[in-house]
């Protein structure tokens, strides 16, 4: 048996971190919310955290200031995506304290040029990259860099209408152009367990935008009356099952990925990741990005989706199955080659 008891299971109170430190007691371990004073009340009322840290603000700098703090406790932190926001994946590489899943690999998946790397060598397909607005002959998407949760991006169909629209923008740190592709979004949220070497897929979403989801909403002659723009801000993720016909194709895609970033860093991509992807008429999926690290499309599985239910008989959410992975390693004695 594990002695989870002698670690303490700890992330940031935001994003992920309810079915985090959930899943962590669900498997025995004590857990602590790293909080921004004024916002513990969820971790508070759904009973989730053992222990509550504040903190002023959310950022690499008061991360730092508490990290001793959290090694005395033998604190094993998990990096969800506010986390590696806040801290950067370049100060992450400087976490001490136990700290779960591969810091190099951040990096790979928070530069843009590293990750087309990356997931082209894995054979995945991915949308067309513009390298100036004058080569657009399609509808394009415009993601700013440093954009939080697709805040301000906006489609154009030609050079005229991108440098058209761009005037709006004015303090951006670089964009990238981006081949439209019309079809629907799915993401897929995978597990990969180096202790096993096991894929697994955990569950699926489709996020859920402001505005783009609701102009359906309008007629369209009332959407160009309006002069309506669409924007793809997050506020929500919808849990979704896919075709079953599918699934071989995206164990594949997971297979491929994994096997390609063990050339990449060290020990590879382990733990939870998602390949976001939209997936066209033709049935050919086109991924736009890669979130190494465990993602919010997974929170509608608090209580497991209908994949880890076939798996498990048991409730097993992401956070849960990190913890269960932490657990298994610690019985094995083999916890550093899980922490990064
Ligand atoms: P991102 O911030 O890159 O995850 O993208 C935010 C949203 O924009 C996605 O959830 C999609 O709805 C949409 N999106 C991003 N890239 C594309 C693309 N190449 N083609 C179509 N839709 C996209």
């Amino acid at each position: 048996m594990a002695n989870t008891k002698n670690y303490i299971i700890a992330t940031l109170g935001s994003h992920t971190a309810l079915q985090i430190l959930k899943g962590a007691k669900d498997e025995g371990f004590r857990t602590l919310c790293i909080c921004e004073k004024g916002k513990s009340e969820p971790y508070k009322s759904y009973g989730v955290a053992d222990e509550i840290m504040e903190v002023e603000k959310f950022s690499a700098d008061s991360f730092f200031k508490l990290e001793n703090e959290l090694i005395k406790k033998n604190a094993i932190v998990i990096p969800h995506g506010s986390f590696i926001s806040y801290i950067g994946p370049e100060e992450v590489k400087k976490i001490k304290v136990m700290h779960y899943g591969d810091k190099g690999i951040l990096e790979w998946e928070s530069d843009r040029t590293k990750e087309r790397t990356w997931l082209l060598d894995a054979g995945l397909k991915m949308p067309k990259i513009f390298k100036s607005p004058e080569e657009i002959d399609r509808p394009v998407i415009i993601k700013f860099h440093g954009a939080k949760g697709g805040f301000g991006y906006f489609i154009a169909n030609n050079a005229k209408e991108f440098h058209e629209r761009i005037k709006r923008y004015k303090d951006h740190e670089g964009y990238v152009i981006q081949e439209y592709i019309v079809g629907v979004p799915i993401y897929t949220h995978y597990f990969y367990s180096n202790l096993a070497d096991e894929l697994e897929i955990m569950s699926f979403d489709k996020r859920y935008e402001s505005n783009a989801d609701s102009i359906g909403r309008i007629a369209a002659k009332d959407q160009l009356d309006v002069g309506l723009e669409t924007s793809y801000t997050i506020t929500g993720n919808i849990p979704l099952v896919v075709r079953e016909s599918l699934l071989p194709q995206l164990f594949e895609m997971g297979k491929n990925v994994v096997e390609k970033s063990k050339k990449l860093v060290n020990k590879g991509l382990y733990g939870p990741f998602c390949l976001e992807s939209i997936l066209d008429p033709k049935l050919s999926f086109y991924t736009f990005e890669i979130s190494a690290r465990i993602v919010a499309g997974t929170n509608p599985y608090t209580n497991g989706s209908p994949y880890t239910w076939l798996k498990y008989n048991e409730p097993m959410s992401t956070g849960r199955r990190i913890a269960r992975e932490i657990k298994n390693a610690i019985e094995v004695g083999r916890l550093k080659d899980i922490l990064g």
